[in-house]
């Protein structure tokens, strides 16, 4: 039956995930013109579907 709760679609991975994982060039490239924030880990990114908690800044 029912669908659960929409969780977005994560698709990409979220820049949380990327900086454990040291890729620090794609989080370069996400962070420019950051205009959300992650309440969660307190990453920047420029779209929110690279942050798992994103909020405005
Ligand atoms: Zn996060």
């Amino acid at each position: 039956m029912g669908e659960q709760k929409a969780e977005g679609h994560r698709r990409k991975t979220p820049m949380c995930k990327i900086g454990k994982a040291g890729d620090l060039e794609r989080i370069r490239r996400r962070v420019r013109d950051a205009k959300c924030f992650c309440a969660k880990c307190g990453r920047a990114a420029n779209d929110r579907i690279y942050l798992c908690k994103p909020t405005d800044i």
